[in-house]
């Protein structure tokens, strides 16, 4: 099952262009492959747009899309090695956390004994040992993010798109959330993109911070480079006058 870092890939977009009515915007960058990358900016600035455009549930006006230097710029979402994990709805209402978490192994549900097991050993590790037959109405909003981690677990694809995905919980079950991804990446070495506002939170999970005003990447490189002296001012001007606090390194 362990998906070794040779086997990651890099995420890059190439003079990617993207219009919504008067928001233009245009990626031009690289995520390092088996890396988290944070993708921070303001509401507005484009960071679900960039992972959708990843995910393929949008499509460039030009430019392209690659993935582990493959261009996936024309295949479907379902086509691309992708997972993604939403801020919420990333449920069937009316199917259990088995089901749930089995679609990530087969569409259409039919699920043999090695699905089964897989499905087992991913809700073991997420903490849902015993709640395979709730309804996700039956679970609390931590439970339901982790049903969703233990699909990205049994799809077992190469790259994870989370947009906010910890955006709707509490501080303690957002760490602890965030300490379960970590566990999860130290194995699995995903190309991750983590949409984050929570600045804290890139330093503990991201190896890299891509930033973004306006649809544009405006600031790009190591985490720590983004929490020192020096760091990019737009970044320094998003993070307002708590970048001290942030700045100071853990004891
Ligand atoms: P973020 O995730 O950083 O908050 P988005 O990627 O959602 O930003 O949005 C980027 C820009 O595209 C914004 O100006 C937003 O208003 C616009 N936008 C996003 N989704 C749509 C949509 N479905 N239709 C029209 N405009 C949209
Ligand atoms: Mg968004």
């Amino acid at each position: 099952m362990n998906v070794s870092k040779a086997n990651s890939v890099a995420v890059r977009l190439d003079k990617v262009r993207f219009t919504y009515g008067d928001a233009a915007m245009r990626f031009d960058v690289e995520c390092r492959a088996g890396a988290v990358t944070a993708v921070m900016g303001p509401s507005g600035s484009g960071k679900s747009t960039l992972l959708n455009l990843v995910a393929g549930f949008e499509t460039p006006a030009a430019g392209r899309v690659l993935i582990g230097g493959e261009d996936v710029t024309g295949l479907p979402p379902a086509a691309r090695p992708v997972s993604m994990v939403f801020q919420e709805n990333n449920l069937f209402a009316h199917l259990d956390v088995r089901k749930n978490v089995g679609l990530g192994r087969s569409p259409s549900l039919r699920l043999d004994e090695a699905d089964d097991m897989a499905i087992a050993e991913a809700l073991w590790r997420t903490g849902l040992s015993g709640k395979e037959h709730r309804l996700p109405r039956e679970l609390s909003g931590g439970e339901r993010q982790r049903v969703a981690l233990a699909r990205v677990l049994v799809r077992n694809r190469p790259v994870l798109l989370l947009d906010e995905p910890f955006g709707s919980l509490g501080p303690a079950l957002r760490s602890d959330m965030l300490e379960l991804l970590l566990g999860l990446q130290a194995e699995r070495r995903m190309t991750t993109l983590f949409v984050t506002h929570q600045p804290e939170d890139a330093r503990r999970v991201a190896d890299e911070v891509v930033f973004l005003e306006q649809g544009v990447v405006v600031a790009a490189g190591a985490t720590d480079s983004f929490f020192a002296d020096g760091a990019p001012e737009a970044f320094r001007r998003y993070i307002g006058s708590d970048f001290t606090k942030f700045a100071r390194k853990p004891t």
